[in-house]
């Protein structure tokens, strides 16, 4: 970036150019393409997380975290009986680390990776590498895919961290006579990209909320990938039995509001500006993920807030055995990493946890009202 004006990147200038030819995109078609374009997308050119990268995430912060959820869906697995031959899917694994944490904790119970089949649905080459690497030193044998139709069917332990919040939404904005679609097109002035309004209304069954529900200039959210893909899960867990864990910052309830947001260097970015080099994300709308679960037959738990998650998972207790015989200079690192990923002024508030489950299991563990 040189001075205040983003660089214009080659994402940029073909998005320019389709829409000069084929008018403006929805938000969703430019978050996939900023996000996943298979040559200048984000997660295919650079190296996103950790302290060198654009953010960073709870495994990235705290092994605790890992190590929870490890235990976790060990308990979940016995819950289910055991069986002899699962899928241990994580969606989105980042470098690897929150993988390597679980497995590491699960040792516990040695049939709990025997019996494990490891599948990473990861988009982004470079990432695949790093997790291949880290998780070379384990007895897992990972297998990696493109899409989760690829995996084959089986009784499903599913993990998602941060990873429902790179999926693309669409944008509804209030003007004076109802809602119009929010959409990427050409800023007059610059001949950047801009915001700009689709010209007909939005079809009904897309249920906005009501005029007297909301005024002008208000936004609305809907990620219909996030609604398909829990569908899709929730179909894997109904027919094979299994959860999925899924974690993510983002609102209880349905409402309005603008969550679309770009990072860069752990700074907050223009969304629209350098496509292909910020991360881009939108706040995880779990009463949606919850309904298109329920829809499709499963059950969904919580969500809940991180924070009481990892409290009800024995995070206090964990802690003080990591933190036996280290120097004190390494028990205040593992405590103030644990408190950054627990408490409310951090993570522990904004993060949610939902369990998607299988209608016949027992409530999984931290769920409990
Ligand atoms: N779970 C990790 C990383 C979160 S970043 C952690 O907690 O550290 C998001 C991850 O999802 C990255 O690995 C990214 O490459 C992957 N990802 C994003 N969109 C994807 C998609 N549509 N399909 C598959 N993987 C995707």
């Amino acid at each position: 970036m040189s001075g205040d004006i983003p660089e214009t990147t080659p994402l940029e200038e073909r998005l320019i150019d389709l829409i000069k030819l084929k008018g403006p995109i929805t938000i969703a078609d430019y978050m996939t393409d900023a996000l996943t374009h298979p040559h200048e997308g984000y997660y295919m050119q650079s190296s996103p997380i950790g302290a060198d990268g654009d953010f960073t995430t709870a495994p990235e912060i705290s092994q605790v975290f890992g190590e929870l959820i490890g235990l976790w869906l060990v308990e979940a697995w016995q819950a289910m009986g055991s069986p002899a031959a699962f899928n241990l899917i994580e969606l989105g694994p980042g470098r690897g680390v929150l993988m390597a944490d679980i497995l590491r904790a699960a040792r516990l119970r040695p049939g709990f990776a025997k019996a494990a089949q490891v599948w990473l649905l990861e988009t982004s080459g470079r990432l695949r590498l790093e997790q291949q690497k880290r998780l070379k030193p384990t007895e897992a044998k990972p297998l990696w895919a493109d899409d989760y139709a690829d995996i084959p069917p089986a009784p499903s332990l599913i993990v998602a961290n941060e990873f429902f919040d790179c999926l693309p939404i669409r944008q509804f904005e209030r003007i004076k006579s109802g809602w119009r679609e929010r959409l990427v097109g050409l800023d007059e002035k610059t001949g950047r990209l801009g915001f700009t309004l689709g010209k007909t209304p939005p079809p009904p069954d897309y249920d906005l909320p009501s005029v007297e529900e909301s005024k002008e200039g208000d936004i609305f959210e809907i990620s219909f990938e996030t609604r398909k893909f829990a569908a899709e899960i929730c179909k894997t867990l109904i027919e094979q039995g299994g959860h999925a864990l899924i974690i993510d910052y983002g609102h209880m309830e349905r409402g309005l509001g603008d969550t679309l947001q770009a990072v860069r260097n752990h700074k907050y970015w223009p969304p629209l500006a350098s496509p292909g080099r910020a991360d881009l994300t939108a706040h995880v709308d779990f009463e949606s993920l919850a309904d298109a679960a329920i829809d499709a037959g499963a059950a969904a738990h919580g969500p809940v807030t991180q924070g009481r998650f990892l409290d009800r998972l024995g995070l206090a207790l964990r802690v003080e055995a990591l933190c036996k015989g280290q120097t004190p200079e390494n028990a205040d690192a593992i405590r103030s990493g644990a408190a950054r990923i627990a408490s409310p002024g951090a993570m522990g508030e904004i993060f949610k946890v939902m369990c998607l489950s299988a209608p016949n299991l027992p409530v999984p563990a931290g769920f409990e009202s």
